[in-house]
């Protein structure tokens, strides 16, 4: 559903993609946008059913199985975001600069089994999972790799919290925060601050 991403935006005042749903082929994807809005924080978005669901981490991912970050659930948005990048331009919603800090395909894990060749078993296995508030996911991207869960809070109807899975790519002592370029441009929110484009 993507009523809620257009009744919040003014597309004669950002250059956000329009709300268009699109389904996708072969493995889901998932996308990790830094967005500096009126807080810094991280926006999380896995691809389900012709949109990305998404929500806004605060502090960021981590590689430590011992932290667990707040994730709230915001209104989804359309595949075509998974791309985008740019300042989204002062009094418009969400004002500020935004990079593709991280993107790649994901899987849904269940009973150990992976479904990155089988899309609608994923999105089956996605679809039940978010609907019971927890869900373990696979990432292939560039910075963000492995198991992870995103599991729903009893307390706030759109709290869940992210959490690195023990495995061979939770990294305790790593602040993966500190690579701060975009995976797609190379650009980093202090570049595009102070006016580069390239
Ligand atoms: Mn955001």
């Amino acid at each position: 559903m993507l009523r809620r991403y257009k009744e919040k935006r003014d597309f004669t005042r950002t250059y956000e993609p329009l709300p268009r749903r699109k389904k996708g082929q072969g493995a889901l994807t998932f996308v990790v946008h830094k967005h500096a809005a009126s807080r810094l924080h991280y926006d999380f978005r896995l691809e389900l059913d012709g949109v990305l669901k998404s929500w806004a981490v605060p502090a960021g991912p981590s590689l430590s199985p011992e932290i667990k970050r707040l994730a709230v659930m915001v209104e989804d948005h359309p595949v075509d975001y998974g791309t985008f990048e740019g300042v989204i331009p002062p009094g418009a919603y969400g004002a500020g600069e935004v990079i593709v800090w991280d993107r790649g395909e994901y899987s849904p894990e269940k009973d150990g089994k992976l479904f990155f060749d089988d899309r609608s078993r994923a999105e089956k296995t996605m679809r039940a999972g978010l609907s019971e508030g927890k869900v373990s996911v696979f990432l292939r991207g560039q910075k963000l790799k492995g198991s992870w869960a995103l599991v729903k809070m009893k307390r706030g109807d759109n709290n869940w919290l992210l959490i690195k899975h023990q495995d061979q790519y939770a990294q305790p002592g790593r602040d993966i925060l500190a690579e701060e370029a975009s995976v797609l441009s190379g650009l980093t929110i202090n570049d595009l601050k102070s006016g580069r484009q390239s």
